[in-house]
């Protein structure tokens, strides 16, 4: 695999980054990820648009302009042969001479940038999303900023663990008695025909999926309510879904244990999936 480091192009096992760098430290840094299908990129401005909120956010002046972040993208897709997956993207804060909590001097410490390519053929016609994924619950223990996309991933990872653990795909997080998001995605779920997911605000990642899918959704004439909902409306729903970037739309069949309809992955889940994966095919560059 090709990999990209600090304006290299380089064979994965050359490409290295300093033991100083402060998003190994101290999860200093941020990251996209973008799927690629039919060998093109799903949503790049939406992504590239989240990535500079997340760096002014963090006061992290950006590495490269947009225009060089698109053909990076492009050159690892096409150097490594991408029909269907991923392009992972991280930006750090760089690293300093030595460890320090306050942040170093951008104008002495560059940012470091790496990017990645995961191959995925089939992505787009998932056996899991056929078969619905199952998911726990579990309390939201993140920090307060989770609109900023960082690499501060290990709850989420602890997250998929318990749901391993109990058997289940992937975890709802709970806070305060109401659902903010899924670990890696988005949560929804559907009552009576109306797509109830949580407002957006610091406590959940604006996700680029949520949005194109909300807009379908909308186009489509489907009833859409942005707010909180508790575990047990999620559990008495009618059918439940997670929206990502690298899942799409992921229908969920059950919560705790709780089948949901008929067990089966809901017809609202499942007409979303094929619209935003038309629609979204349309329109990759
Ligand atoms: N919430 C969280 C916590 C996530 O990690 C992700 C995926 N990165 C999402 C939501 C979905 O966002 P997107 O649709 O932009 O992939």
């Amino acid at each position: 695999r090709t990999v990209y480091v600090n304006g290299e192009y380089l064979p994965e096992d050359q490409a290295k980054v300093s033991i100083f760098d402060r998003g190994f430290l101290m999860a200093d840094g941020v990251y996209e990820v973008t799927s690629v299908l039919d060998g093109k990129l799903v949503d790049f401005d939406g992504h590239a648009v989240r990535l500079a909120r997340s760096l002014a956010e963090l006061d992290m002046p950006s590495p490269v302009t947009t225009e060089e972040l698109l053909e990076i993208h492009r050159q690892l897709v096409s150097r490594n042969n991408i029909e269907e997956g991923l392009v992972y993207l991280q930006i750090t804060r760089g690293a300093p001479a030595d460890r320090d909590f306050a942040f170093p001097d951008p104008e002495e410490t560059p940012r470091t940038i790496v990017l990645f390519t995961q191959n995925k053929p089939g992505l787009a016609n998932s056996p899991a999303a056929a078969k619905g994924a199952s998911v726990i619950s579990i309390p939201d223990m993140r920090w307060a900023r989770r609109d900023i996309k960082t690499v501060q991933l290990l709850y989420p990872s602890m997250g998929k663990m318990m749901a391993k653990a109990a058997g289940a795909d992937d975890a709802w997080l709970v806070e305060d008695g109401a659902v903010t998001e899924g670990t890696s995605n988005n949560a929804y779920i559907v009552k009576d025909g109306v797509i109830i997911t949580r407002q957006l605000s610091n406590d959940i990642l604006h996700g680029i999926t949520r949005a194109a899918v909300l807009r379908f959704a909308n186009e489509a004439q489907m009833q859409i309510e942005e707010r909180a909902f508790t575990v047990e409306e999620a559990k008495a729903a009618d059918e439940a879904f997670t929206t990502s970037a690298s899942a799409f739309v992921m229908p969920v069949v059950s919560i705790d244990g709780q089948t949901l309809g008929d067990g089966a992955p809901g017809p609202v889940a499942l007409r979303l999936r094929e619209i935003y994966l038309d629609e979204m095919r349309k329109v990759a560059i």
